[in-house]
């Protein structure tokens, strides 16, 4: 017993030694993160006055595809930093006010509002997706970027939130017609017949429509890396994606938002999943990062090891969103969300970070640690 107490406090010393060494909040480095990035447009305060982004620890940088210029490509990239796009894939809303046919159509047979104001696209409209796909092309044509990441690449929701609106679409004819013939699903030709099989949890029907929404979702997974491949086949494919474990709130990773990840492996270089603290619920518990990034790695057979294919980043939440983000809790966000089986982390996101220099300065001082 008095050995075991000895070794205890030897241990406890050893750390609190450690600890005395490094400052209290300064990480050891990590070598298994191999990213260090920024979320949200370019960070030129880290690249004035005799700054770079190196020396920041910054190694990465995320633009949305609209604000990708040759210019800016190339001066983030003289810093010595990747730069990655941001790609909007069904959430371009602008496209319904000529195109009306292209909305989500819910289980009343009516067009489904937009909840919290995030407005979706019916997945099976073929002139959108050609639209997303060819803007897809030119964008990794025309831009010297190291990758592409998709964002809302899911069924019409808001989930972005600690309580989220998952509303059933889309039975518009089209989708349902294709629903029928790709799964011989008979009597699914109406909403009111579909709202009768989603109502009966253990339904054949319910489980071949899950998967079979699932498959469209995945199947523009599938052209957007063969565009990659034949356009820019060094370039990676990233997805932002919901957090959520496969079995929180019912299944609706799969049920709801039509995102299987499992199935989306093997186009996906890297998965990007949102663990917003703050923004969904656990703004005292950083730790949950580190759960959900955990659960995913489980999930798709991941540990982080440097020999495997497909990476687990995960974009954090340091900036206030909804909820509040203090700039103490900066160093557990970052812990939580370095750990393994992430190999990269980017941060949410420049565009409010920037008027808050002293977050800006815990989250360049955690990364030129980590870096080391
Ligand atoms: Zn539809």
């Amino acid at each position: 017993m008095r050995t075991v107490l000895a070794m205890v406090l030897l241990l406890l010393g050893g750390a609190l030694l450690g600890r005395a060494v490094l400052g209290a909040d300064e990480p050891a480095p990590r070598a298994h993160i191999a990213v260090r990035g920024i979320y949200g447009g370019v960070p030129a305060t880290l690249m004035e006055k005799g700054r770079t982004l190196s020396g920041e620890g910054v190694n990465a940088v995320w633009i949305g595809e609209r604000g990708i210029t040759k210019e800016r490509v190339a001066a983030l990239k003289a810093q010595g930093a990747k730069v990655f796009a941001e790609f909007n894939t069904v959430h371009r809303a602008e496209y319904l006010k000529k195109h009306p046919s292209a909305a989500p159509v819910g289980l009343d047979g009516k067009r489904a509002a937009a909840p919290h104001g995030w407005q979706g696209i019916c997945p099976t409209h073929a002139e959108y997706r050609t639209w997303r796909m060819q803007a897809f092309r030119d964008l990794l044509a025309q831009h010297e970027i190291d990758g592409v990441w998709l964002d809302y690449h899911h069924a019409h929701a808001s989930w972005e939130r600690a309580e989220p609106a998952l509303p059933d679409t889309c039975f518009c004819e089209r989708c349902l017609a294709q629903f029928r013939k790709e799964t011989k699903t008979r009597g699914a030709d109406s909403p009111e017949a579909m709202a009768a099989f989603l109502a009966k949890k253990e339904s054949g029907e319910r489980k071949a429509w899950i998967a079979w929404r699932c498959g469209v979702f995945t199947d523009w997974v599938r052209e957007f890396r063969a565009i990659l491949d034949a356009t820019r086949p060094k370039a990676l494919l990233g997805t932002f994606h919901c957090p959520w474990t496969a079995e929180e709130r019912d299944g609706a990773l799969e049920a709801k938002l039509a995102i299987d990840l499992r199935a989306q492996k093997p186009y996906i270089d890297v998965f990007s999943p949102m663990p917003y603290h703050a923004r969904f619920g656990h703004a005292r518990d950083p730790a949950w990062i580190s759960r959900q990034t955990a659960w995913l790695g489980r999930h798709l057979g991941l540990q982080g090891r440097p020999d495997e294919r497909t990476k687990i980043w995960p974009i954090v939440q340091v900036s206030d969103w909804g909820e509040a983000v203090d700039v103490a809790q900066i160093p557990a966000v970052l812990d939580h969300g370095t750990r393994a089986p992430a190999t990269g982390v980017l941060v949410f996101r420049w565009g409010a970070l920037r008027k808050e220099p002293q977050k800006v300065s815990a989250l360049t001082r955690f990364y030129r640690a980590i870096a080391r």
